[in-house]
């Protein structure tokens, strides 16, 4: 059923080399704090930054690589996407930053939101949006190139919690990225990966797809890998938020909530509600960040 599993068992390394081949962007992560990842998205001369929650890991990649900003990008509004980016501007000053205008980020000069294209030059990047309210109120993601930086919306084998918004807000956020094409690389902003496969044993108990999957992940963080990016066609195999229409899903919340739920919502609200309390998380490194999952 996931078509890129096999393609993605290959190093972190050469995925990447294979990915800048094809798209002449290299995108790699930042690893921060416990679990954050600043998305860094070069062509050799210039680089845009996908929520930079810290300046430090930025700066000394863009350093390294000789790389020039060519614009931050922001998800959402919380510190640890958002931390880094004033001090980063300080450094180069002539820096767009683009983010939800729903979200009122102070240090956005361009505010954007759901149907709007940015196009930055230098890069040749161009990046449509998606609006993905539910865990902040204004939360957008970015699509282009087949590839798909989605903050905290949606996490390999989990999603975010909604701090601001409704399930309702969340099934439309998730309806939106899940209907992106198989191959779509998902670019999330924390590993998350291997707790969130913790939860999905338990709400989709039978699942040799997640199953294959979380041994190859748990592999990866065994060699402290990223386990990201993941795909939307290995998003829609293995991620229980995506698969509420599955027995297997319906049956678990049923036994864990008592009652069966009424349709697609009622299952995707009951499931949200389940991990927000869920104690059966593995996670070697636990942190206060596990709280946007
Ligand atoms: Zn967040």
């Amino acid at each position: 059923m996931i078509t890129g599993m096999r393609h993605h068992s290959v190093s972190v390394q050469t995925h990447l080399l294979f990915q800048s081949a094809m798209l002449t962007f290299k995108v790699t992560p930042l690893p921060f704090a416990h679990d954050n990842y600043i998305w860094l998205i070069d062509n050799g001369r210039h680089a845009a930054l996908v929520d930079p929650g810290e300046a430090m890991p930025a700066l000394v990649a863009l350093k390294k690589n000789s790389l020039t900003p060519a614009a931050i990008v922001l998800t959402h509004h919380h510190g640890d996407h958002t931390g880094g980016v004033r001090e980063i501007v300080a450094h180069y000053p002539d820096t767009p930053v683009y983010g939800p205008a729903k979200d009122n980020i102070a240090s956005v000069d361009h505010p954007v939101g759901d149907g709007d294209k940015i196009f930055i030059d230098p890069l040749g990047l161009e990046l449509q949006l998606i609006g993905v309210a539910a865990h902040t109120r204004g939360h957008v993601a970015y699509l282009g190139h087949g590839m798909l930086f989605c903050g905290d919306a949606l996490f390999s084998a989990g999603c975010g919690r909604i701090f601001e918004g409704t399930p309702s807000d969340l099934e439309l956020a998730l309806n939106r990225l899940a209907r992106l094409n198989d191959a779509t690389k998902v670019y999330c902003a924390h590993e998350y990966t291997l707790a969130n496969l913790a939860f999905a044993r338990a709400a989709e108990p039978e699942n040799a797809a997640r199953d294959r999957y979380a041994a190859h992940c748990e592999a990866l963080r065994r060699q402290d890998e990223p386990t990201l990016p993941s795909t939307i066609a290995i998003e829609r195999a293995i991620n229980p938020f995506l698969r509420t229409d599955v027995e297997n899903v319906i049956d678990s919340v049923t036994a864990h909530c008592g009652i069966r739920p009424a349709n697609m919502l009622a299952c995707l609200a009951a499931l949200r509600a389940w991990k927000d309390v869920f104690q059966g998380c593995f996670n070697p490194r636990p942190c206060p960040g596990d709280k946007s999952a």
